[in-house]
């Protein structure tokens, strides 16, 4: 039985311009300065909600399963 590709067009390229690019990358930085921050620093006496512990709670999983320090 013979086989035949699913398509033969030629994929395109992604084109972002820099100024795009640039906004990309600084939000995904920002977006992951954040997540190191919330997931692996922010709690007691550095925390950025006081004595509040919600967010603490809320990642506390994932902040023994990344080997963080908690408790
Ligand atoms: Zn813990």
């Amino acid at each position: 039985m013979p086989v035949t590709p699913a398509s033969t067009s030629i994929p395109t390229p992604l084109v972002v311009s820099a100024a795009k690019a640039r906004l990309w990358m600084g939000g995904a930085l920002l977006f992951g300065l954040l997540a190191y921050y919330f997931i692996g620093v922010d709690q007691g006496a550095v925390s950025v909600f006081g004595s509040d512990l919600h967010v603490h709670e809320f990642v506390h999983d994932a902040r023994h399963l990344l080997g963080f320090p908690c408790h």
